[in-house]
C-alpha cells in the first residue's frame, strides 16, 4: 500500500484551507510556541500539533498548524529566539502565500520582560526592553538574551511567561 511508504508526509503535509504551517520545528519547539502565543482551551481555531514525529533532517522534528492565524499575528523576533530555523508558511484557500526560514535575531527590543527584578525597564514605565543576541558555540539551541540596562542574562524558553 502506498500509504505505508508516505505515513510521515501525510501527516505532516495534509492540508489546512487558511492559516499558518510551522514545519521543521526541532524537537519539543512547538510547546514553546504554544505558550509564546497564549494558545490555551480557550483558543478559538483549530490548531495541529505534530511532536517528534520522524524527519530526514533533523532525527526527530514537530510540526504545527493553526487555522486562521496569519503573519501579522506571530512575532518573528518570538519564533527566531524559540525555534529558528524552523520554517512558516502561510496558507490562503489551500494555496501557499508565503514561505520564509525562522532566523535568531540580531537584537531583541519590547518582546519579554527582562527577568532581572531591578531592573530600569521593570522600575519605570516608559524604558522599553533591549537584548543582544548571544549565541554560544554558534548552536540555536544555545541562544542567551542579555538584557543591554542591567546584564541579566537568560534563556528565553525558561521565561516563555515573560514574553510581552
Ligand atoms: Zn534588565
Amino acid at each position: 500500500m502506498k500509504e505505508k511508504n508516505s505515513n510521515d508526509k501525510q501527516l505532516i503535509v495534509k492540508k489546512i484551507n487558511n492559516g499558518i504551517v510551522i514545519d521543521h520545528i526541532a524537537s519539543g519547539g512547538s510547546f514553546y510556541v504554544l505558550k509564546a502565543l497564549n494558545i490555551d482551551e480557550n483558543f478559538p481555531h483549530s490548531v495541529f500539533v505534530a511532536m517528534n514525529v520522524p524527519s530526514k533532517k533533523l532525527g526527530r522534528k514537530d510540526v504545527l498548524k493553526i487555522r486562521n492565524l496569519r503573519k501579522d499575528d506571530l512575532n518573528l523576533d518570538v519564533l527566531g529566539l524559540l525555534i529558528s530555523g524552523s520554517n512558516l508558511v502561510c496558507i490562503e484557500n489551500y494555496l501557499v502565500v508565503h514561505k520564509e526560514k525562522i532566523k535568531t535575531p540580531k537584537k531583541a527590543y519590547g518582546i519579554i520582560k527582562c527577568p532581572g527584578l531591578s531592573c530600569i525597564t521593570n522600575l519605570r514605565e516608559n524604558v522599553k526592553t533591549e537584548f543582544d543576541i548571544i549565541e554560544s558555540n554558534g548552536k540555536k539551541e544555545d541562544i542567551k538574551l542579555r538584557c543591554v540596562y542591567c546584564d541579566k542574562m537568560f534563556d528565553i524558553h525558561k521565561h516563555i511567561s515573560l514574553i510581552v
